[in-house]
């Protein structure tokens, strides 16, 4: 059954309908859960039902986007993202920046004159990417897919 090995996944392992095999719409591979016999295992799913699935099942955060304490700084540092690498980095847009809290902060440019410019707190814009692009391996696929 070469053929079958070698065909690609179209229909969603949760709502059944189907799906172009490329681009942003194809179904992605989600940790799924373990075999009878312990053996872990993943499904294919669309952007709604990996969507559904991540509310139930959060994602972890790796440690550098929470809040953290240096030595000898006296308050937290929170990790935050610039709105170009905000777009660069997770393919948001302004329609999915534009409703996140942000600060706007004072950049120094070439010329030595100060330019505003926005940063949001990168978890934020991590929460979003994954809604929009449904879950990591989304923004993944999008990372590829736009670049
Ligand atoms: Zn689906």
């Amino acid at each position: 059954m070469k053929d079958d090995d070698e065909r690609k996944i179209t229909q969603c392992h949760h709502c059944q309908e189907h799906f172009p095999t490329e681009g942003m719409d194809q179904l992605l591979p989600v940790p799924w859960g373990y075999t009878e016999e312990g053996r872990f295992y993943e499904v294919f799913l669309c952007l709604d039902c990996r969507r559904r699935h991540f509310d139930t099942h959060k994602e972890s955060y790796k440690t550098a986007y929470e809040a953290y304490q240096y030595p000898g700084f006296g308050s937290d540092i929170t990790p935050w993202i610039t709105e170009s690498e905000a777009k660069v980095q997770y393919c948001l847009d302004d329609s999915h920046l534009e409703p996140l809290q942000n600060v706007v902060v004072k950049s120094v440019q070439a010329a030595g004159k100060f330019q505003p410019i926005k940063v949001f707190y990168e978890k934020l814009i991590l929460d979003k990417a994954r809604w929009v692009f449904g879950g990591e391996i989304g923004i993944a696929n999008a990372r590829v897919d736009l670049a």
